[in-house]
């Protein structure tokens, strides 16, 4: 393992295999810190994706995991180097920057930080008891385990997610709930049509989770419509689809970062507060939230680290 870099990368998501792609083809030897999504795997909230069907490239669509895993093959491919392992802080007030790992201590010249987001947690009645035990935030994790297999099952949310969740519970229970907020989808008209139009599907408008019940298991819900009426579900799963927090608790120091955690950038860069520290993909894009928006912005991030080591190095030399 390499103790001082000129560009650490932090992720294993889209962001972070093309910035690494790029930084590599620059010859500026990138070493990206490949952490874990919390939940123990590794290559971002596309690992717990099935078919990715909008990645440009792909005519029939390509299953998440393997998009990960052909975007690390062409990282590697030009020279990247991978250390496995969760950065655990950054002091971002101190530079050259002191990466602190699991497996040890790396200086960089530059950090790009791509460590992407993970999904939330409704704080609820018997949220916590029944977590793993019927509770999930990951329909398609978890989805296929026995305990949910011909018994109906509840998504609460009313975004892509939430729909993509729905759809693919259909395959295991015998009927998917969808309770959200609102008397409309957050989703896109075409995910939320085909939610409405599946007969597995009940869709709960204006609903919202009140009580997840059960004994070792989950075995029922209670929703709570906007004018307080309450309406009792025997589901034995509850997933969870509403929406992300970003991975930014690690960097210490002061850093622009908006009210819910994402890193600020620069207008149409990469660039964050702190100059050498660069943002990409979802820790920093609570708006697109795309595969591909954030191979784009991994790109802009190489790019801006290139151009920032160059000015340093004039520096230096002049
Ligand atoms: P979103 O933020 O789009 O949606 C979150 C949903 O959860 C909303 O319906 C929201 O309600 C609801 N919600 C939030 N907090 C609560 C709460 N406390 N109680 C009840 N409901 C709550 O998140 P997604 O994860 O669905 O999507 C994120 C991004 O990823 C989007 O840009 C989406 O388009 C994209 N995506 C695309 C997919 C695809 O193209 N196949 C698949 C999955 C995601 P409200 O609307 O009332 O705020």
């Amino acid at each position: 393992m390499r103790d001082y870099v000129d560009v650490l990368i932090i992720g294993s998501g889209p962001a972070a295999w093309t910035a690494a792609i790029y930084a590599a083809r620059a010859d500026l030897k990138p070493f990206v810190v490949a952490g874990f999504l919390k939940g123990g795997i590794r290559g971002g909230q596309l690992m717990t994706t099935t078919e990715v069907e909008n990645y440009p490239g792909f005519v029939d669509g390509i299953q998440g995991p393997e998009l990960m895993d052909v975007l690390e093959k062409q990282a590697r491919r030009f020279g990247t180097e991978i250390l496995e392992t969760d950065v655990q802080r950054i002091d971002v007030s101190k530079y050259p920057f002191v990466v602190e790992t699991k497996k040890g201590n790396i200086t960089a010249q530059s950090v790009i930080v791509a460590t992407g987001a993970y999904a939330k947690r409704l704080e609820v009645e018997g949220g916590e008891e029944f977590w793993t035990k019927g509770v999930s935030a990951c329909a398609v994790c978890d989805g296929a385990l026995p305990l949910f297999r011909d018994k109906e099952l509840l998504v609460i949310g009313g975004g892509d997610s939430a729909c993509e969740e729905a759809l693919y519970l259909t395959k295991f229970g015998t009927k998917v709930h969808v309770a959200l907020r609102r008397d409309e989808f957050r989703a896109s008209k075409i995910m939320a049509e085909r939610v409405k139009n599946n007969e597995k599907i009940e869709v709960h408008f204006n609903h919202q989770l009140k009580k997840i019940t059960g004994d070792n298991l989950v075995s029922g819900s209670i929703l709570v419509s906007n004018d307080g009426v309450e309406k009792e579900l025997a589901v034995a799963g509850v997933f969870f689809a509403i929406g992300h927090t970003p991975n930014s608790d690690f960097l210490d120091g002061d850093l622009q970062r908006d009210e819910s955690g994402y890193i600020q950038v620069e207008g149409f860069t990469s660039k964050t507060s702190v100059p050498g520290l660069f943002a990409a993909g979802d820790v920093c894009d609570k708006r697109y939230r795309q595969a591909v928006t954030s191979a784009g912005m991994g790109c802009m991030a190489a790019l801006d680290a290139e151009k920032f080591l160059a000015e340093i190095k004039d520096k230096v030399s002049g």
